[in-house]
């Protein structure tokens, strides 16, 4: 079987998957989600013409000599009455947020203002209207607020509540199953009874870049390497948007998703990759679940998900742009391999440094290296048919997400 590119994967991943209904949810329950609906303002914001300092509403006309000496008729603070009304030659108090009395024009912040007895005093040139937020300056009635597909952030979630939209439509979570295969696997907490068994860290893994990618997540543990087994694990598939598999998934014999998935009647859309590391990566589907078997090195597994994975998710949840992003940075050392034929995807750490981004790379390149991923922030990429990288080249980095 030939390697299916990096690019056509990811396309066909993408072209798979199909983005998820949608529900209706309480403000907090939105956060990191896509908006399904345009949301509008309830009212005119402000809602009234409102003072933007503590000072005193004045007619404008009546502070044109200066000192200004006006008299102080009443006062006005936010969520008060508004009752007053501005006479010639008056003022009123008025605090930061209270309506703006009928008459006045312009309010005179309190640093420009004198108070005597009855009287103030007031110095300083203004702008006939100066200080006054008026009503609907920043949102009309019905206005559209947040579109449909925004990103809801903590902004958001304020926006909302100050339009008094208390629940949304947003695409739900995606819900994805975690389960990794091997013989020589063991959990957390679990004795190692034989030298050839090993701590499972990629359900671990992935269990936690799903959830940190705002998916619902089931642990399904660990399975032995036996069909049986992985034939009732993959009858499961259907019960979650996404499935995902770590281990056995390349050639070997103990190597079963790969039967199994044309056994049960999957569609398989593709196998092996041309990318370093991440070769054996199965993309399959049932109905509109999706199948990954990612491969059991560490590395190559956190790897899949980060390049194939995550697109399909963020496809799930709404998001118009899919594909992981691509930055330019200036690699500060030189990079060499001997074998061009897949693209690789280095691990290694940018940062910003007199106006550009530099780019190094962690000497750890190898599949089962998860001390790769210590300190690094993106994967550099070297093309197919790239054997060398030159210090001070321009380089593809993909920073994490
Ligand atoms: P496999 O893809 O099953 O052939 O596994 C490839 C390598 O990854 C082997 O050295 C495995 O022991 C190791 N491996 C497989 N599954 C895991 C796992 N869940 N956690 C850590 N290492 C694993
Ligand atoms: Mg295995």
């Amino acid at each position: 079987m030939s390697l299916t590119p990096y690019e056509e994967a990811l396309k066909l991943v993408l072209e798979n998957t199909q983005r998820l209904s949608t529900e209706k949810v309480f403000l907090w329950q939105a956060i990191g989600r896509v908006l399904a609906e345009d949301v509008c303002s309830d009212s005119d914001k402000p809602p009234f013409d409102n003072s933007a300092m503590d000072g005193y509403a004045v007619r404008w006309e009546d502070i044109q000599e200066t000192p200004a000496r006006l008299k102080v008729i009443g006062e006005l603070s936010a969520g008060g009455e508004n009752t007053l009304k501005l006479e010639p030659k008056t003022a009123i108090k008025i605090f930061t947020g209270a309506p703006v009395p009928e008459g006045a024009d312009t309010v005179v912040p309190l640093e420009y203002t004198r108070q005597e007895g009855d009287y103030v005093l007031i110095e300083g040139s203004f702008k006939r209207g100066a200080n006054i937020r008026l009503r609907g300056a920043e949102l009309r009635k019905d206005e559209v607020v947040l579109k449909r597909g925004s990103l809801i952030r903590g902004y958001e979630v304020g926006l909302m509540a100050s339009v008094n939209k208390a629940f949304v439509e947003v695409y739900r979570r995606p819900r994805v199953a975690v389960v990794s295969t091997g013989d020589e696997l063991k959990d957390l907490g679990e004795p190692i009874e034989k030298p050839s068994q090993i701590r499972s860290s990629n359900h671990h893994t992935i269990y936690a870049r799903t959830l940190e990618s705002g998916c619902e997540v089931a642990n399904l543990g660990i399975v032995k390497d036996e069909p049986q087994a992985i034939r009732e694990l993959l009858q499961k598939v259907e019960e979650y948007d996404i499935f995902i598999t770590t281990g056995g998934v390349s050639a070997g014999e103990k190597d079963y998703v790969h039967m199994l998935v044309k056994e049960l009647g999957f569609e398989l859309i593709f196998h092996k990759l041309r990318i370093k590391p991440a070769k054996p990566v199965l993309f399959a589907k049932k109905g509109k679940s999706l199948l990954f078997g990612l491969p059991g090195n560490p590395v190559s597994c956190v790897m899949a998900f980060d390049l194939l994975v995550k697109p399909a998710i963020r496809k799930m949840q709404g998001f118009e742009k899919c594909e992981p992003i691509i930055l330019k940075a200036e690699l500060v050392r030189d990079f060499s391999r001997r074998n061009a034929e897949r693209r690789e995807f280095v691990r290694a750490k940018f940062w910003q440094e007199g106006g550009k981004l530099l780019c190094d790379y962690s000497p750890k390149t190898e599949s089962h290296m998860l001390t790769s991923y210590v300190d690094a922030n993106c994967y550099m990429v070297v093309y197919e048919g790239v054997h060398e990288l030159k210090a001070g080249q321009e380089v593809d980095i993909v920073p994490f997400d």
